[in-house]
């Protein structure tokens, strides 16, 4: 069950950045008049001039109320409900959900675009100090994944990213964190450190293996709350590289086609249970590349792979939208480890990469790019695709 989910072509300019975390509204460039609701033309000079832009949020509440009827069904489990309206500095004036840490009208706000559990914008007030447990709202959490009294399956806890993530979510308060492990000749000092953990359990998980994988979901898919595929294979190698195609079908092996078999066998439950109220399946969240945008030839195979995956995880999303999970991806750039020792600085250690996961998951966003290098390469994407090939070319 998902909140109403139908919107204009034009309303969905704000679900795309809130899909980034950011709240933007459309501003005239004619007259610099803002508006909402998301509309065709200026509301002030009709001009058909709009873009949408970075928001403060600062507003006066200036009417609050309780919801305690719907006809939606969405809503009507989930009654009373907060509502507000808010006179935004900006200019206009908003329906907004509203944090229970606002005070009653007339009261000071900061609006906020998040995304609902049907993947679309909706815009949410927040007090302007922190309040003591902020995350624990009950209306937020209808719209965050927070692992905070979750449990959540790492796919891969060999790498030092996952070891990384599985540290970062029982640091967040995650009740169990099972970790999957591949190889295990492959001893490390770190992965026998996580089986010490309290709240962590390792299991044996394989994505190349169907039949692996099918076990693992068979034993623990009803359980998982939120899944991290943090599983992937790297080589740094472009289309000449001296084992043939083997180090191109590794990458796929796991890249893309381990993403689909976990697909295949943990979706359905998960889905299944997207609307068990407080103990609600929640997430699902893919560790990609900003090579999944454009191809960085000197690293071209796996590039290949992450955009297949990034494709694939589309397709999930698409598929988990109606039980409202949500799929969300992450697009780092360089990351300390072994297959970037030959890339200069900077590079995104495995501890700030795991702390922007769980952040992803706390703030609720569908699309992640973390560290400076990733924001860059996504900037200069979204200004002109063909000119960041180009520049990828020339080395
Ligand atoms: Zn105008």
């Amino acid at each position: 069950m998902i909140p109403p989910s139908a919107r204009s072509r034009a309303a969905l300019g704000l679900t795309a950045s809130a899909a980034l975390g950011r709240f933007e509204l459309q501003i005239c460039s004619a007259c610099a008049a803002v508006q909402y609701p998301a509309r065709e033309t200026c509301h002030r000079c009709l001009s058909g001039s709009l873009h949408w832009r970075e928001q403060p949020g600062t507003g006066e509440l200036i009417a609050d109320t309780i919801v305690r009827h719907s006809n939606d069904m969405y809503f009507q489990e989930r009654l009373p409900w907060r509502l507000g309206l808010v006179r935004l500095d900006a200019g206009p004036t908003a329906v907004v959900h509203l944090h229970g840490g606002c005070a009653p009208a007339p009261s000071r706000v900061r609006v906020a675009a998040r995304l609902d559990k049907s993947g679309h914008g909706v815009l949410l007030a927040f007090p302007i100090d922190e309040v003591p447990n902020m995350a624990d709202d009950r209306q937020l959490r209808e719209m965050t994944c927070d692992p905070q009294r979750r449990r959540v399956l790492v796919t891969d806890g060999k790498t030092a990213v996952g070891q990384a993530v599985v540290h970062a979510l029982i640091a967040a308060g995650a009740d169990l964190v099972w970790v999957g492990y591949a190889e295990p000749w492959k001893e490390s000092a770190e992965f026998a450190a996580l089986g010490a953990l309290s709240r962590a359990a390792l299991l044996p998980l394989d994505l190349t293996n169907a039949q692996s994988v099918k076990k693992v979901a068979a034993e623990i898919g009803g359980d998982v709350d939120i899944l991290i595929n943090t599983a992937e294979v790297h080589r740094a190698c472009g289309i000449a590289s001296p084992s043939g195609d083997e180090a191109a079908r590794s990458e796929m092996d796991v890249n893309y086609f381990g993403l689909l078999r976990l697909a295949q066998e943990f979706a359905p439950a998960m889905r299944y249970r997207g609307a068990d109220g407080e103990s609600s399946a929640t997430a699902w969240v893919n560790l990609l590349s900003v090579y999944a945008l454009s191809n960085f030839p000197a690293h071209g195979t796996y590039s290949a792979s992450k955009a297949a995956a990034l494709s694939l995880a589309q397709c999930l999303r698409a598929e988990m939208r109606s039980a409202g999970v949500r799929v969300i991806n992450i697009f780092p750039g360089p990351i300390e480890d072994e297959w970037n020792q030959m890339l200069p600085p900077p590079k995104m250690t495995p501890a700030a990469l795991a702390r922007a996961v769980v952040k992803a998951l706390q703030d609720g966003v569908e699309d992640v790019y973390p560290g400076d290098v990733a924001q860059e390469w996504f900037t200069r994407w979204r200004e002109n695709p063909k000119v960041l090939e180009k520049e990828l070319s020339a080395g």
